[in-house]
């Protein structure tokens, strides 16, 4: 596997994005940015950003493009130039995808890929309705797909404090459906055009998916 990888994956709330790329940070050391972690992390720590978007993730609209841009523009330059990276919920409309090429082209930078998961709707609300993630280490659960094994009990850490994502109900995630389906299905094409998509089937277990990145990444 190249070392230095650069990806953007693209696909559905709940379509297994977040899951994928921390596996790989783990495994290859890219770097995971997730501007829904930067902007869930923001919130908690009540920063002037935080407390601009706070009711904007509530709602499940999108946060404005400038405001996104300019985070992952002070992500970038905080990163060595070599860093392998994957984008996980950037771009989400094809402003930002444009901003992004500008943002690489200043640097040197290329992207190698883009992977498209394809998770159809049924699955989504099944996955999302029902997550939850360890407040001390992150792993994260659902209450029927993928229970801690002990009630209350993190399998990786024990701890026993968790949180569940206050947009992760019924109604707010139809709004990021909506918004996934109008907007960010339109920066699909943007990259086709480019030559850079790769389709990944999302659905099935976690490991099985991993096998299909790595392998259409690979070559
Ligand atoms: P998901 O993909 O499961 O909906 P994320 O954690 O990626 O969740 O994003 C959560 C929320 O953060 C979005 O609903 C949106 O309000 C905001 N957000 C994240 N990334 C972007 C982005 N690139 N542009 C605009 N808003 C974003
Ligand atoms: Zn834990």
């Amino acid at each position: 596997m190249k070392k230095n990888m650069r990806l953007v994956f693209m696909g559905p709330p709940g379509g297994g994005k977040g899951t994928q790329a921390k596996i790989l940070q783990e495994k290859y050391s890219w770097e995971q940015i997730s501007t829904g972690d930067m902007f869930r992390a923001a919130i908690k720590a009540q920063t002037p950003l935080g407390i601009k978007v706070k009711e904007i993730l509530a709602t499940g609209a999108l946060v404005p493009d400038d405001v996104t841009i300019a985070l992952i523009a002070e992500k970038f330059d905080s990163m060595p130039k070599d860093q392998g990276f994957i984008l996980d919920g950037f771009p989400r409309t094809v402003a930002q995808a444009e901003a992004l090429d500008n943002l690489l082209a200043e640097r040197g930078m290329r992207l190698d890929a883009v992977i498209d998961f394809q998770v159809p709707d049924e699955y989504i609300v099944e996955r999302i309705a029902g997550r939850y993630t360890c407040a001390k280490c992150s792993a994260m659960y659902n209450d029927k797909l993928k229970p801690t094994k002990i009630p209350n009990v993190c399998d990786e850490c024990g701890g026993s404090e968790f949180i569940r994502r206050p947009d992760d109900n019924e109604k707010v995630l139809k709004s990021r459906l909506d918004n996934y389906r109008a907007l960010t299905a339109l920066v699909l094409p943007y990259y086709e055009e480019k030559g850079l998509i790769k389709v990944v089937d999302g659905t099935g277990n976690v490991d099985v998916v991993t096998n299909r990145i790595e392998k259409v990444i690979e070559n």
